[in-house]
């Protein structure tokens, strides 16, 4: 069987990263990587960690360009790749335009595709945006769909998806952290706090909180960060959330922006957080897995599983809100644990297994 995992993004390399390491292992199987570059650097420091070179990079990435601009770079960048390798499926993860144009782009030479984390859903197309599109529209492409949680499959048989094409797995962005977290060094000399200090840990940068929301979330961090809590906030490489985040917090008390942190490092910073302030989607289910108190800004989320959990509670955007939730989850934080809502750190032996097995099935039709 030849295998070819597209990936684009700093959540994907990280989400298929133990994938990639188990399909590896796998006797029979012939794996390609390929990235497309839409956000390079990002994406080759959570790969340089798990010990994985790409086979193929599409190097799409150009400042400001539109949407369309890029998806038109990845369809025809990748199409001769898919065209010369004889693969038998491609895979894809999530929701973003590397994701979605590598299954456009499978389909258009009849390649099957198969779509790890399936089946997450706001309903609102406008929210995340485009990724709820994106998501949906894969879904339409792919007939293998690999489902993180119960919820996730149920969404897929609620839009006409055969039963016998949803595998409920645990989402792989377990595995990675739980291998992230078993290899972390001493803690980090960074993050050193008065006795009693509260450490709150900050990302944002989805495009529909860029612009009002970031100043909002800023505005409130100030607040926080005067109140004698310490702030630390990776800002993404981003120009607009680099450039809002840095005039509205210049001088603020508490609060340090840093370059976006290596997946390790990350890690830490939320094994060590009081608080995690954050419009991400993956820092959900990791804040879920470590036990850890989220508060999301965003008006609705895909994985209400983290809402479940008491460990996510959503906030508009609005720096009053964030500031008084913030304060009150702080002051009375919520008794939790580490919980595994979204997986137990073996999904990825599982969609590797089934992968395998499909490919085995198929052979045996063919003979
Ligand atoms: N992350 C990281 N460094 C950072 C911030 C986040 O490695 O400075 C990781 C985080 O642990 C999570 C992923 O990046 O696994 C989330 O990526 P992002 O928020 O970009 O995307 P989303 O999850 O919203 O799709």
């Amino acid at each position: 069987m030849r295998l070819l995992v597209i990936l684009g993004t700093r959540p994907e390399a990280i989400k298929l990263a133990p994938l990639i390491l188990y399909l590896r292992r796998l006797a029979g199987l012939s794996l390609g990587v390929c990235t497309t570059g839409q956000h390079r650097d990002l994406v080759m420091e959570p790969l340089r960690f798990f010990g994985i070179a790409p086979d193929f990079d599409l190097e799409v990435m150009q400042a400001d360009q539109t949407l369309s601009d890029l998806s038109a770079k990845i369809l025809t960048r990748l199409d001769p790749i898919l065209r010369d390798g004889d693969y038998d499926r491609v895979v894809v993860q999530g929701d973003t335009t590397s994701a979605m144009c590598g299954a456009i782009a499978a389909a258009h030479r009849g390649i099957p595709v198969a779509h790890v984390e399936a089946g997450l859903r706001t309903g609102n197309s406008a929210s995340p945006w485009p990724e709820e599109i994106n998501r949906q529209l894969i879904s339409r492409i792919a007939d293998l769909h690999f489902a993180p949680t119960s919820g996730a499959a149920a969404n897929l048989r609620a839009e006409g998806i055969p039963q016998t094409a949803i595998h409920v797995t645990g989402n792989t962005g377990i595995d990675a952290l739980l291998a992230a977290r078993s290899r972390l060094g001493k803690p980090e000399p960074r993050l050193w706090r008065a006795p009693g200090q509260k450490l709150i840990l900050v990302t944002m940068h989805r495009r529909e909180n860029l612009g009002r929301g970031l100043s909002e979330l800023c505005w409130a961090l100030r607040g926080l960060g005067e109140s004698g809590h310490q702030i630390v906030f990776p800002a993404h490489p981003s120009p607009t959330v680099q450039e809002n985040a840095r005039s509205i917090l210049a001088g603020a008390r508490g609060v340090r922006i840093f370059e976006p942190q290596g997946y390790p490092r990350f890690v830490e910073l939320m094994t060590q957080s009081d608080l995690i302030i954050t419009d991400s989607g993956g820092v959900q289910e990791e804040a879920t897995a470590l036990g850890k108190a989220a508060l999301v800004v965003r008006d609705a989320t895909e994985r209400p599983e983290a809402i479940v959990t008491g460990a996510v509670k959503l906030v508009c955007a609005d720096r009053q809100a964030i500031a008084a939730q913030a304060k009150r989850l702080l002051a009375t934080p919520p008794l939790l644990k580490p919980a595994d809502a979204f997986g137990d750190g073996h999904a990825s032996e599982r969609i590797a297994r089934i992968l395998k097995q499909v490919a085995q099935e198929k052979l045996a039709q063919v003979a």
